[in-house]
C-alpha cells in the first residue's frame, strides 16, 4: 500500500481524537518543539536508538502522525528493511508522508490508515513495533496492547514512549503549571486553537502511570516488561518482547 491509505472503520471516540488531530495536523510539529522546547526530539532518538532493531528488519511505527519515529527507524533498518507507519488519521500520515519525501526517504515505507486497536496485518509480521506519543489517545489501551503483541514475531520488542507520572513531588506543581496555564495559551498562540492543548494535558493526566502501564503489557502477553523514566518520569518508555 505504498502511498495509498487503507481505510479502517473507526468509533466514535476515536473520530473526536481524529478531529483533534486533524485540526493541529500542520501546526503539529511546531507545537512540539515550542511546548517541550525541542527536547521530544531527544527523547525521539534515544526512543529509537536503545530500541532492537536490525538492519533488513520490517518494523511498525503505530500512531506514527508526522513521521518522527519513522524516520529514525529508517536510518536504523537500512536499505533492506522496512518501516510502516501507521496512524488513523489521514491527515497525520498525509503530513508524515510529505515529511518524508521531504527528507528523501521514499523506498522502504510504507503508509497505512489504522486503528491501533485493530490492526490490519497478520500474525508474526514484525521484528519491532513502537508506538511513540499514541497510547494515551486510544480508547481500548488493553485492545492495542494485545495488538502489537499479536503482530509481533517472536523475539520481537514493543516499546512505548509516553507521557507519565512525574515522580519528584517538588517539580509537581511547575509541571501542572506549564501542562494547564502554558500549553493552551501557546495553543492559542500558535495553531489558534486553546481546546486541542487542553485536551493533551487533561490526556497525560489521565494515562495509566509507569507500574500500572507494565501491568498493562503484562496482561497483554508481554515477557521481559520493564520501563525507563525520562526526566524524571515527564515520558516514560516501556518494553516488552514476545517470546
Ligand atoms: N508518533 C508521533 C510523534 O511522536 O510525533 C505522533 C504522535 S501524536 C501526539 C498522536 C497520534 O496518534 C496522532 O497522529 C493520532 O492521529 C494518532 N492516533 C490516535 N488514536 C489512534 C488510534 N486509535 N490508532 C492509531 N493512531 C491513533
Amino acid at each position: 500500500t505504498h502511498f495509498g491509505f487503507r481505510e479502517v472503520p473507526t468509533g466514535e471516540k476515536q473520530k473526536l481524537v481524529g478531529e483533534v488531530f486533524s485540526s493541529v495536523a500542520g501546526k503539529y510539529d511546531l507545537m512540539n518543539d515550542l511546548m517541550s522546547l525541542g527536547i521530544h526530539r531527544a527523547w525521539k532518538r534515544y526512543f529509537v536508538g536503545t530500541a532492537q532493531v536490525a538492519p533488513g528488519d520490517r518494523v511498525l511505527d503505530l500512531a506514527g502522525g508526522t513521521g518522527d519515529i519513522a524516520a529514525l527507524l529508517r536510518d536504523r533498518v537500512g536499505d533492506a528493511g522496512e518501516v510502516v507507519l501507521g496512524d488513523i488519521n489521514g491527515a497525520m500520515l498525509r503530513v508524515g508522508r510529505d515529511r518524508m519525501i521531504d527528507r528523501g526517504s521514499v523506498r522502504g515505507l510504507s503508509y497505512v490508515q489504522c486503528n491501533a486497536e485493530s490492526l490490519p496485518f497478520p500474525d508474526a509480521s514484525f521484528d519491532l513495533v513502537t508506538i511513540a506519543f499514541g497510547l494515551r489517545n486510544v480508547t481500548d489501551k488493553d485492545a492495542a496492547l494485545r495488538e502489537m503483541h499479536r503482530v509481533l514475531k517472536v523475539g520481537g520488542q514493543a516499546r512505548v514512549l509516553e507521557f507519565s507520572e512525574v515522580q519528584a513531588q517538588w517539580f509537581k506543581p511547575l509541571y501542572d503549571f506549564h501542562s494547564f496555564k502554558v500549553l493552551p495559551k501557546l495553543g492559542q498562540l500558535f495553531a489558534q486553537d486553546a481546546s486541542s492543548y487542553q485536551y493533551l494535558a487533561e490526556s497525560i493526566r489521565k494515562h495509566p502511570p509507569q507500574d500500572q502501564l507494565k501491568a498493562m503489557m503484562d496482561t497483554a502477553g508481554f515477557v521481559r516488561t520493564s520501563y525507563k523514566n525520562l526526566n524524571g518520569g515527564i515520558v516514560a518508555i516501556h518494553t516488552g518482547y514476545k517470546v
